[in-house]
């Protein structure tokens, strides 16, 4: 009997012991793991179609990122569903830093446009930092009858039941920027959703769509070649890259205002010392004078300071959930 009792309690305290150092060596392991962050590559998820605007800002940051973190950041194109199955694919990657996502006002759009969001992006994600600031633009196809905007509101208001307007599914900027569009002019336009504004942009270079509304570091280029026709700016004053051209709101779109903004996140439970180092590679890469360049070339703005810390995107965040929310559910439009 004694030496069962024994035995027993020798195997529970060599089994307590054994759980200790399993537990040490996990914890060691893990610390090990962030000490070497990054060893490999890491995949940085664009939910839309390569070569378009939120890819052209991913491409440039990763680029930049990779000589920090000293290993190639790859960019990786999960389309789908308004930028919704790439953001469902990060939060339920491993959180080992070596899955990001890029993602605009998408990812506070698509909790009032989508009913059944398999994700929560304030209790799924690690927040990162933000990057850019980025305008967008009304255009129009080349041969659109309207060579002015109050040609075009008056074009519009008369032909809306045969118009058409691309965009990149629910919960993309294009569709908010359409909808906000269609709402102060009154109108209601055919929607077609493409997995990205690149291929929505070849469709307006081809004729085969009316409108779109699109981010300026993917329309600046057509502006100024002259393939498109260009209304104007949806920010609340002039812009450096376009500074002839009149904002939405001063031609009589009141208060009119959509900024792309982007941010960086990593599944929840990736370590802090991981976040950090990201974050330090973000904010480096957007003091790199090339990027300064680039951006400004293609009219973004580096996001302020008080936006690049973990604390700014998550804050930052949800105040944009409170925003557009009540404002995407009085216009009635959602999905399942
Ligand atoms: N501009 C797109 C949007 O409307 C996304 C993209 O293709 O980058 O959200």
């Amino acid at each position: 009997m004694e030496t069962k009792v024994n035995l027993r309690r020798n195997f529970l305290a060599f089994g307590a012991t054994a759980a200790v150092a399993a537990i040490a060596a996990l914890t060691a392991g893990s610390a090990l793991a962030q000490a070497v962050y990054p060893s490999r590559p890491i995949s940085l998820v664009v939910p839309f179609a390569a070569g378009g605007p939120t890819d052209v800002v991913a491409r440039t940051l990763g680029q930049f990122m990779s000589k920090t973190l000293g290993q190639p950041v790859v960019v990786e194109n999960k389309l789908g569903a308004g930028g919704t199955v790439a953001a469902n694919y990060v939060s339920k990657a491993a959180p080992d830093g070596y899955t990001l996502l890029i993602h605009h006002n998408g990812m506070a759009t698509s909790t009032a446009l989508y009913r059944k969001l398999p994700y929560n992006p304030l209790t799924d994600f690690e927040y990162i930092s933000q990057a850019v600031d980025v305008p967008m633009t009304l255009l129009a196809r080349k041969d659109f009858p309207a060579n002015n905007f109050q040609e075009f509101a008056a074009y519009v208001k008369s032909h809306q039941a045969t118009m058409n307007l691309g965009n990149a599914g629910l919960g993309a900027v294009s569709q908010l920027c359409g909808m906000m569009l269609e709402r102060s002019m009154g109108v209601k336009l055919t929607s077609v959703p493409f997995s990205g504004t690149a291929p929505a942009m070849n469709a307006l270079l081809g004729g085969q769509i009316d409108i779109l509304c699109d981010q300026t570091t993917q329309t600046i280029p057509q502006i100024k070649g002259g393939g498109v026709k260009f209304y104007g700016v949806t920010t609340r004053n002039r812009i450096k890259a376009l500074p002839d051209a009149p904002t939405l709101s001063e031609q009589g779109l009141k208060d009119f205002e959509v900024i792309v903004w982007h941010g960086i996140y990593a599944p929840k439970g990736t370590p802090k010392a991981v976040v950090d180092k990201v974050n330090a590679a973000v904010r480096a890469a957007l003091k790199e004078p090339d990027v300064l360049k680039r951006m400004a070339e293609l009219g973004a703005e580096i996001a302020p300071d008080s936006k690049l810390s973990p604390e700014g995107l998550q804050t930052w965040l949800k105040a944009e959930i409170d925003r557009w929310g009540p404002i995407i559910k009085a216009g009635g439009t959602y999905a399942d």
